[in-house]
């Protein structure tokens, strides 16, 4: 081997780039209900403590065990009403007739400081997001390896009856529909599988070297004098 060393500049560099100041992103997971997208984002929040979950406000009825300001701000329609006059969401919607919005100010200090978030929401809010915030925004769609098996998970759940698997195959359909709308498509046939497709998403996302911040200083010291 003649590979000769690689002379390290006088700045030490850092052995994971990640160390140099970075800006955060916003990585967004949709998937029509059933697709595997809730147990994918457990799945790397688990594994990644530099992720963030973006908590949204919204009106419906506190689920058991879901607690204020962790699971969402769970506000009234008056106060929701207010928060969208007052331009402070990024983007929100009704879903099964409630309101759900992903609140600002919080998410753009975070970003500012190298935050990234993980937002779990279906393609419309994923449209109001990318217009609003274009260059922070990952796109990324979890496909099922087909209706038939779409269909098996939603039944397997056994918490729904057939009149509501029916609708929610309609409503998965019609989402799927909008797959162009996404920066990256993974079919989730074998959930380790996806869960890795996704890290590696991640990870070269956050490499992008708009997002570094840091570098201009680091490569200004390697190409000193
Ligand atoms: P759930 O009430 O079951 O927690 O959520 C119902 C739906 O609302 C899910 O499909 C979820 O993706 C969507 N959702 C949750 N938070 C937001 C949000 O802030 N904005 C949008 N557009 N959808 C949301």
């Amino acid at each position: 081997m003649t590979d000769a060393p690689v002379p390290l500049p006088q700045a030490t560099p850092p052995q994971d780039q990640d160390t140099l100041h970075r800006r955060g992103l916003m990585f967004i997971l949709s998937s029509p209900s059933g697709a595997g997208k809730t147990t994918i984002a457990r799945k790397l929040l688990a594994h990644d403590a530099a992720l963030h979950v973006s908590v949204s406000a919204t009106t419906r009825p506190t689920r058991p065990g879901e607690v204020d300001g962790k699971d969402y701000h769970f506000v009234d329609q008056a106060r929701f009403n207010e928060m969208v006059e007052q331009n402070e969401f990024f983007e929100w919607a009704t879903v099964f007739g409630h309101s759900y919005g992903t609140p600002k100010g919080q998410i753009r200090a975070g970003l500012k400081q190298g935050l990234d978030y993980l937002f779990d929401i279906d393609w419309q809010g994923t449209q109001q997001l990318y217009q609003k915030a274009q260059a922070d925004v990952v796109r990324v769609f979890i496909l099922p390896p087909s209706l038939d098996e779409l269909s098996r998970r939603l039944v397997g759940r056994g918490t729904d009856s057939a009149e509501v698997i029916a609708a929610r195959m309609a409503r998965a359909q019609a989402e799927i529909s909008h797959w162009d709308g996404y920066d990256y498509v993974v079919i989730n046939d074998d959930v380790d599988v996806c869960f890795q497709k996704v890290r590696e998403i991640l990870a070269a996302e956050r490499m992008r070297r708009t997002r570094q911040t840091g570098l201009i200083d680091f490569v200004r010291e390697l190409t000193r004098g």
